[in-house]
């Protein structure tokens, strides 16, 4: 079997050109080259504002085809221009992931009046003051598609929270009152209750509103052929409601829908909970993996690398854990900014690339880079986009990937600077196997017993950054090393 690779193919700056589908249909083929299986499409279907990511999501079964918000198109382009770049991924063997925002909805067409009560933001389990009426946005008619795809329309009573009074103007989280109504209890418990995160909060008790998502689920997978969903926000949402939509689309599916979910948290009891909630139905990001990356990235040869995977998913839950490097929230001034310094990118790719447990992503703002807004002297905003560093570094590992890191592993992470694994190689793809060494400090080396079924073997560094060979002795054992603040991939000499 081919190791999988997923492609996050959007990052946050992207110009509002509605150019991506286009793009990215442009780009099958050559992802397909490069070892990729399967790309994660950012939320496609309408936002508040048509220059918005995605994740003000405001219509769900709009993907770009009626006149709201706007216009007809998206961020990313229209409808028929998503089809065209499903079509084309597809034709290359590329599954496609929608990133699927069930928590909240924004950009209500009409306001409407409720009791609710405001609570503390830092615990949402404290109400502050009486109970009042407030007004906010929570009509949802869609007047650009009517009752086309779904005549649901939401209210005020499908939804838990509002960040906003329009009467007074006053802002906070504010609990929407009534029968039944309150935050769900199946949410994570950072500042109290986390069930609130922003806009107008789903309502997951409400068995109108959930029904009607579940609907929208069976109907988005049959209408597009989508291979899987990354679910946003999964830590806000009651885990309930995430295992029963995952359920009964998937049986609607009648297929085998891959799901990877959100839950952004460092603390890995939390995402070890949440998998066993689920019955161990979707995987999760590995986030912890991703702030060892960024600690060490920012601490330098300080940073004792043998910690490098302690507290991760992936070590923990291989079989559940999709392993990045960055992405739209953790890159450079975005919400969860928290991006890895671009020395100790190829060492980070490296290692979830190359390493034999998760699933690891690739970020478009890696490969191909971020744009930048930069202002000019007459005043006019220009998305300045550079050719990103790493692309190269990534198509080689990516080929390391597809071509040596197989067979079973033996980390190395034995050492303060220099750490590594090897993959042992199967007999499925011959010539496998691998020695990936890396050090944050000086350069490095270490003595590995590969067995002596590879004694008298010759191996090269397969990025270019060592240009000698290694030869290992009659016992198949050498010294295989790696160059400071770097990254060595040593494979067999074909
Ligand atoms: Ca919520």
């Amino acid at each position: 079997m081919k190791n999988g690779v997923l492609f996050q193919y959007f990052e946050w700056n992207l110009p509002a050109d509605g150019r991506l589908w286009e793009q990215l249909a442009r780009d099958a083929s050559h992802l397909a080259e490069i070892g990729v299986t399967a790309v994660w499409i950012p939320p496609a279907y309408k936002a508040d504002e048509q220059a918005d990511e995605g994740y003000a999501t405001y219509d769900l079964y709009d993907f770009g085809e009626f006149d709201q918000k706007g216009g007809v198109r998206t961020k990313y382009g229209t409808r028929g221009q998503l089809e065209n770049a499903i079509k084309a991924l597809h034709d290359n063997g590329v599954q496609v992931i929608l990133d699927t925002v069930l928590n909240h909805k924004a950009g209500g067409d009409n306001p409407e009046r409720f009791q609710a009560i405001q609570v503390e933001d830092g615990d949402r389990c404290k109400d502050v003051g009486e109970p009042r009426e407030i007004e906010a946005f929570t009509d949802f008619e869609f007047p650009g598609r009517g009752d086309k795809y779904s005549s649901f329309k939401w209210h005020w009573y499908h939804f838990s929270g509002v960040d906003y009074d329009n009467i007074t103007g006053d802002k906070g989280v504010f609990r929407i009152l009534g029968e039944g109504k309150g935050w769900s209890q199946g949410v994570d418990g950072e500042n109290g209750n986390y069930d609130y995160l922003l806009a107008n909060d789903i309502d997951m008790d409400n068995p109108e509103a959930t029904d009607e998502m579940c609907r929208w689920g069976k109907w988005a997978m049959k209408t597009f052929g989508f291979d899987g969903v990354r679910m946003d926000a999964v830590k806000h949402i009651d885990h309930n409601f995430t295992a029963r939509f995952l359920s009964v689309v998937r049986a609607d599916a009648g297929r085998d829908l891959y799901a990877v979910s959100e839950y952004w948290s460092q603390e890995l009891d939390s995402l070890t909970g949440f998998i066993k909630a689920v019955g161990g139905s979707t995987d999760l990001f590995d986030v912890p993996l991703h702030f060892n990356f960024y600690e060490a990235s920012e601490a330098g040869e300080k940073y004792d690398m043998s910690r490098l995977l302690d507290g991760s998913l992936v070590m923990a839950d291989g079989c559940h854990a999709v392993t990045f490097v960055d992405n739209h929230d953790s890159q450079p001034d975005s919400s969860l900014q928290s991006d890895v310094q671009d020395w100790f990118k190829p060492l980070a790719y490296a290692l979830i690339l190359l390493m034999k447990d998760g699933y690891p992503v690739i970020f478009y703002g890696d490969y191909y880079s971020i744009c930048h807004h930069e202002e000019e002297p007459d005043g006019n905003v220009d998305d300045v986009r550079e050719a990103s560093p790493h692309r190269h570094i990534i198509d080689i590992l990516l080929e390391a990937r597809c071509r040596y890191a197989y067979g079973e592993q033996t980390l190395l992470f034995d050492h303060c600077s220099t750490v590594g694994l090897v993959r042992h190689g199967d007999a499925e793809h011959p010539g496998s196997g691998l020695v990936m060494l890396m050090s944050n400090g000086d350069e490095g080396s270490k003595h590995i017993d590969l067995g002596p079924e590879h004694a008298g073997e010759s191996w090269r560094e397969f990025t270019g950054s060592i240009p000698d060979t290694i030869t290992l002795d009659e016992n198949g054992c050498a010294e295989f090393r790696t160059q400071g603040r770097n990254v060595a991939v040593w494979v067999r000499e074909s």
